[in-house]
């Protein structure tokens, strides 16, 4: 009998041993490209559940929004300067 279960099929780890070279091989979590052993639902979480958040001046959406504006306000200057000279 070689019956071929339904976890088989499922994704496999991407991750490569670097003891051996050779791939995990290993089910990925759901959701994950790697599996358990490699990464997979680690660190801590993000914004508000995170015990260092304290005002969400910090979180990524802020930190995003102020390059973006940086970036803009970079992009305006170096118009002005275009059109100055
Ligand atoms: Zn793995």
């Amino acid at each position: 009998m070689n019956a071929v279960y339904p976890f088989q099929r499922s994704p496999r780890c991407t991750a490569t041993s670097k003891r051996t070279r050779q791939p995990c091989m290993a089910p990925a979590v759901n959701g994950w490209t790697v599996c358990r052993f490699h990464g997979a639902r680690g660190g801590a979480p993000n914004g508000k559940r995170n015990g260092m958040y304290r005002n969400g001046l910090h979180t990524d959406e802020a930190v995003a929004l102020r390059r973006e504006i940086s970036d803009l306000q970079r992009q305006s200057r170096a118009l002005l300067r275009q059109l100055a000279s």
